[in-house]
């Protein structure tokens, strides 16, 4: 990773595109679990790594979203939960190029804590050790704790993280745009969380998800303001729009996204990527702005 930190003193970090939706059009059936492809068809969740890859990312993210075990239970999947994100480390290192970087993702359990839910902290953190200790053993290069929507269980995976394993841990919350600010779900402020997240250890935070990359601007310049540790930001293609027999599209196509990303980059973003509707095509786009031949 020393090569990661230098190249991002000299420009933003490209990182990959969605994995969620690629799968879905490489075939995944709506309501299946992800993870079960990186056993069951390892050659699909491979190839949409190396098409990330060409297009030029510079690090590519496990398809290891839903990984944690809480998550996993959903599909009875619980008990297989260390082989699921080995296997998902295995595929995306062994898609790397010369140079290039797998990250481990770590998504949310879709639960809540008490008292909202049923679940004590020590249980959250039990299922992110379990796939953080999974994932670092596949030999991923950095732990990637993303699309947070409540600041405590991004601590409890962040502590996981950094209890088993010790690659760099980044981590990124989801936050909604109000009148007020930008919050979480569960109304964790920007400040808050920064200054949290800062404090249990993360190498490098930022935001994902929700916003498209015109709201983000503002959003990573308020990140940018507390703190000096490199910001990541990952934006949506916009909104999902349903379309006719259940397929989803986005609303904001590569134009419109690209067009947003020097702003991102003038406004902190030293790490960039793309969350839910963003393709391959989209990642090129953003090579020719983040590092142009
Ligand atoms: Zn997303």
């Amino acid at each position: 990773m020393e090569r990661f930190w230098e190249v991002l003193q000299t420009r933003a970090i490209l990182f990959d595109g969605a994995m969620g939706t690629e799968l879905l059009r490489a075939g995944l059936p709506q309501g299946a679990c992800p993870e079960l492809w990186n056993v069951d068809r390892p050659d699909a969740v491979r190839e949409i790594h190396r098409s990330y890859f060409a297009a030029g990312s510079d690090a590519v993210l496990t398809n290891s979203f839903g990984g944690n075990w809480v998550k996993l239970a959903a599909h009875g999947l619980e008990g297989r939960c260390y082989e699921l994100n080995f296997a998902a480390a295995r595929l995306a290192v062994s898609a790397k190029r010369a140079g290039g970087y797998a990250g481990g993702s770590m998504g949310p359990t879709g639960k809540f804590l008490k008292p909202q839910g049923e679940y004590e902290e020590r249980d959250f953190e039990e299922a992110f050790a379990v796939q953080a200790e999974a994932l670092s053993a596949g030999q991923v290069d950095f732990l990637l704790v993303e699309t947070m929507y409540d600041l405590r269980e991004a601590l409890c995976a962040l502590r996981a993280a950094r209890r088993v394993s010790r690659l760099p841990a980044f981590a990124t919350m989801t936050y909604n745009r109000t009148p007020r600010g930008f919050f979480t779900l569960m109304g964790n402020s920007v400040r808050q969380c920064v200054q949290e997240l800062e404090a249990g250890g993360a190498a490098a935070l930022g935001a994902n998800c929700t916003l498209d990359s015109a709201e983000m601007v503002e959003l990573v310049a308020a990140i940018k303001k507390e703190t000096r540790l490199p910001v990541l930001v990952q934006p949506n293609a916009g909104q999902p729009v349903l379309e006719a027999g259940d397929a989803v599209s986005y609303s904001q196509n590569v134009e419109d996204f690209v067009r947003h990303v020097p702003a991102l980059i003038a406004s902190g973003a030293n790490i960039v990527g793309g969350c839910c509707g963003t393709t391959p095509d989209y990642i090129r786009r953003m090579a020719g702005i983040v590092k142009p031949s």
